[in-house]
């Protein structure tokens, strides 16, 4: 018997479907979810908005500790007070996003709010890159998602209406190569993770095997 909170960690690159996963295994298994990617997007908002280039590592690190960061289990994010649930989600916080996060002191500060954020919520579904592998490396269950970049692009070009795919895929592959390549905790698959190749599956035929896997 494991006393400890129980996390399900889901990793994966952009447009693997990590969100909409997460949100429905959170849902099904009834604890709450995190999106930490959402936790990065608002250092690169709340760095855009004082107007601190995010290349600048010690602007952008002491931005970090002292950001007041509320994310509300309805996925609505207020930062600093203000809601920026919309424009953290913006092209200028996507183009800025992996540059802040491959910052070491950005990623430590938001690593700990993620254990806190864990500890107060007792377990919980949490989306990101390094979940499984440094954030939560003795989590219940670890799921990588992944899917080929060609659909991966599709997916998040849907999403986002007025950029055009070819736009959206030369980011995403940007942001893979930024995300795959840092220093400090890149995106990789951890030893011990279930791999999802989701290109052709439903969501709920993914949630389906999360569900069988944690069982
Ligand atoms: O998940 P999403 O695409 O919103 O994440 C935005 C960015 O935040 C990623 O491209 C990555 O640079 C960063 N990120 C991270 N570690 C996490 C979650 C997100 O570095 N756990």
């Amino acid at each position: 018997m494991n006393d400890s909170p129980m996390i399900i960690a889901i990793d994966g690159p952009a447009g693997s479907g990590k969100s909409t996963v997460a949100r429905a295994v959170s849902e099904r298994v009834g604890i709450p979810y995190l999106d930490t990617g959402a936790m990065y997007r608002s250092v690169a908002f709340a760095a855009l908005r004082a107007g601190v280039d995010p290349e600048d590592a010690e602007q952008v690190s002491n931005l970090a500790r002292e950001l007041v960061l509320v994310m509300r289990p309805d996925g609505t994010v207020l930062v600093d007070g203000a809601d920026a649930t919309i424009e953290i989600r913006g092209p200028e916080v996507t183009r800025a996003v992996s540059i802040v996060a491959a910052n070491p002191t950005v990623r430590s500060e938001m690593r700990s709010r993620q254990r806190q954020w864990a500890r107060e919520q007792g377990g919980g579904v949490m989306e990101g890159r390094d979940i499984g592998t440094v954030v939560f490396p003795d989590a219940r269950l670890k799921v990588y998602l992944d899917a080929s970049p060609e659909i991966r692009a599709a997916r998040r070009s849907k999403e986002v209406a007025d950029l055009s795919y070819e736009s959206v895929a030369s980011d995403l592959a940007r942001r893979d190569a930024l995300d795959q390549n840092r220093a400090h905790d890149p995106l990789t698959v951890s030893e011990d993770a279930c791999v999802i190749d989701t290109s052709h599956l439903s969501v709920e035929e993914i949630v389906d095997s999360i569900l069988e896997l944690l069982e």
